[in-house]
Order: C-alpha cells, then structure tokens, then sequence
C-alpha cells in the first residue's frame, strides 16, 4: 500500500523508527520557538507597514550597498577569520582595543556563544521578563535554567528582585538596556548598586541592541560600566540603529582574556565578508547615521506621547519601539491595526510592540488606537 506520496508503509515505518533511536539531548525538549513578526497583510490602496520587527524603516546608509556589491564579487573566498577590520574599527569607535571585541552572527549569535561558554546543565541564568524572546531559547539549548524575574508595572528591570534571585547556581544575569519589548532603560544608579550585589565570578551581560536611540540622561553608560565592571560584557548590534538585519553582524565588547574565551566559541568566519564591509561602510559615515538615528527618536516620541494623549499606559521607551500593555485586548489591537495594513508584535495575553517606522505610519497606528479606545469604552 502506498500513500499520496508514493511511500509504502514498510518506508514510512522505517523512517519512523530512524528517527525514533537517534538520540539527542533531554534539553531540547521544551525549547520554546522564535515567533518572528508578520509581515503586513496587503491591504487594496494602502501602503502597508512593518511594525512588527524594531527594523530599520531606511535603506542603507550611503556608500553601504557599494561597499557589499564590491565585496560580493569575492564571495568564493572565506571571510578573514578574525574580523581584523572590523573589530579594529568598532574597538577605535569604543575607545577600547580590538582585543575586547568578539564579533558573530549578529548579537544573538553572539550571545548565544557567551551562553554555551558560561553556562552548564543546571546553572542558573537570570533575567527580567518579559524581555528578548531570544533569552529562553538560548538558556533552554544550553540545559541551564532560566530564572525570569517579572519586570515591573512600568516595564523596567526590577534589579533588586533580580540581586535576590541570583543563587550559587547563577553563572549568568542579562539585563536588556533599553528593554525588548517594552523600552524603559535602567539607570546608571541602580546599575552600579545591583552589580555591588553579584559575585565577581558571575558573568553579567548589558544588552544594549538599542543604544543608538537612547536619549534618557540617567540611562546607565554602558561603556562606563564596563571599565569599572570586569565581569561585565557589553552586547551590541548592526541590526537596529544601523539597518543591518539582513546581514546579521553583531559583537560583544569583553576583558581581552574573557574575550578570546568567548571568540572561542564563534562558529568561525561567522561574519561574511559582505556583512563586514556594510558594518565597516556603515561605522564610516556616522554622521548620516546619528541623523536617522534623530529622526526615529523622533517619530517615537510623537508615537508615545499620541498613544499616552490618547489614553493608553505607555511606559518609557528608548527605543526604536513603544509597548502598549493591553493584556486581553492584545490580539483584538493587533488585528485592528493589521486590517489597516500594519503589522505589530502581538506578546498575546501581555501587550503589543509597535516598531517605529515612517511618520505616515505613525499617523495610521494613532488613528488605530483612537478607534480601538472608542470601540472598547
Ligand atoms: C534585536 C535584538 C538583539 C539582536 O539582534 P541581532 O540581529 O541578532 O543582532 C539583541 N538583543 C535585543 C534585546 C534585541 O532586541
């Protein structure tokens, strides 16, 4: 007998039975999945947008796509191995030594080498919640456990809690400044009093994916952190700020020796010669950049404070995104603004990110939010 697919039932037990005695580990199960952002849906005479994702609504920066088309054309050719030219130029931007930065697959790919290198089945790593999805997968696929400590009504890291929750298992704390998803940064001060409370051997990352758009004057520095922190590695990105997420190059900024364990753990030539000839475009004309960069706080400041006139409890963001904590009118708003070609990042049950994008979108999603207000009083 065989089915629609032409495949006995001798065949498909066979595969079947394949599958079952490969062995992989007990971690992966209950390894929760990545749920990226929709696209929009294409709504007749209306430009769609994608809000759903922190992208970068801009093209390349000038000199960017040149950069990469000149590149491709060595595409037979494996990438320089130690990303010399680019980690010499982040490191000059820094004002740090090439020594302390470990580039990869963007951050994430980054972060997920710092996991594997810090952390062992069982070990204990803490973060806020909700905050980076990415988290939990990568702590999962390591076999540590996650400790989430809720964030508080305001959407910010709640760090005393999380000095609480650190125990002789902890091996490492991440604390996402500006927060993913819901945008408030934490402060310098309460920064330095938390990491008076974590052990010197307890790896602590800053993630700072969204530092460009940063405006708030008591935001902790992480660069400043840094120097004063040895166990503290920054974590930073050219997907946002810098429009690169298709590219995927990201890097940490680590003490030399701690920084050579963790490039140890890159898969090697992580970064493609094209994506370090955007990031070495991109880092050479910073001015252009920091315009854009001005643009968007811009355009987030007139979506934040339309959204608080309007009504909604929007905390804080630094961000290049606003969090609308609508609990269970979540997907009923992400359905509203879909149906007006918008997408957003619906968190169901908790609330949903809204990117920001061009200012007609902005326009658009305010208009979303008022109807959505008067339908629901
Ligand atoms: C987007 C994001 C990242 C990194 O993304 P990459 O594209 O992998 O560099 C890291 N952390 C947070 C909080 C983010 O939102």
């Amino acid at each position: 007998m065989t089915d629609s697919h032409g495949v006995t039932e001798r065949e498909a037990f066979d595969v079947q039975r394949a599958e079952a005695v490969v062995r992989l580990r007990d971690a992966l199960q209950g390894v929760p999945v990545y749920k990226p952002g929709r696209p929009p849906t294409v709504v007749p005479d209306v430009v769609s947008y994608k809000m759903s994702s922190n992208e970068n609504p801009y093209p390349p920066l000038p000199g960017v796509l040149e950069a990469v088309a000149a590149s491709a054309a060595q595409m037979n050719r494996y990438p320089d191995m130690g990303a010399t030219a680019l980690r010499e130029a982040v490191a000059a931007d820094l004002g740090v030594t090439p020594e302390e930065i470990v580039t990869g697959t963007g951050s994430s790919g980054v972060l997920s080498a710092i996991v594997g290198a810090a952390c062992e089945a069982d070990d204990e790593v803490v973060y806020a919640w909700r905050s980076f999805e990415a988290y939990p997968i990568m702590v999962a696929l390591s076999g540590a456990r996650s400790v989430q400590v809720p964030v508080t009504a305001e959407g910010r890291h709640d760090l005393a809690a999380m000095a609480g929750a650190i125990t002789r298992d902890t091996r490492l704390v991440i604390v996402c400044s500006p927060n993913n998803p819901t945008g408030p940064v934490v402060t310098a001060a309460e920064l330095e009093e938390f990491l008076a409370q974590v052990p010197a051997d307890v790896l602590v990352v800053l993630d700072e994916a969204y530092v460009e758009f940063v405006r708030d004057p008591e935001a902790a520095e992480g660069l400043e952190v840094y120097r004063s922190h040895p166990n503290v590695v920054l974590l930073r990105t050219f997907s946002k700020a810098y429009g690169l997420a298709g590219l995927r190059v990201g890097y940490a900024v680590a003490r030399p020796q701690l920084a050579a364990s963790l490039r140890s753990c890159v898969i090697p030539f992580a970064v493609t010669e094209l994506a370090a000839q955007a990031a070495l475009a991109s880092l050479s004309v910073k001015d252009a950049l920091l315009e854009r960069v001005a643009d968007l706080v811009e355009e987030r400041g007139r979506l934040l404070a339309g959204l608080q006139d309007l009504g909604y409890d929007v905390p804080d963001s630094q961000a290049n995104f606003v969090w609308l904590p609508l609990a269970g009118h979540t997907q009923a708003f992400a359905e509203a603004a879909d149906a007006r070609g918008l997408s957003v990042r619906p968190f169901p049950g908790e609330g949903v990110r809204v990117s920001v994008e061009a200012p007609e979108a902005t326009d658009r999603l305010l208009e979303v939010a008022r109807e959505f207000r008067d339908r629901m009083s």
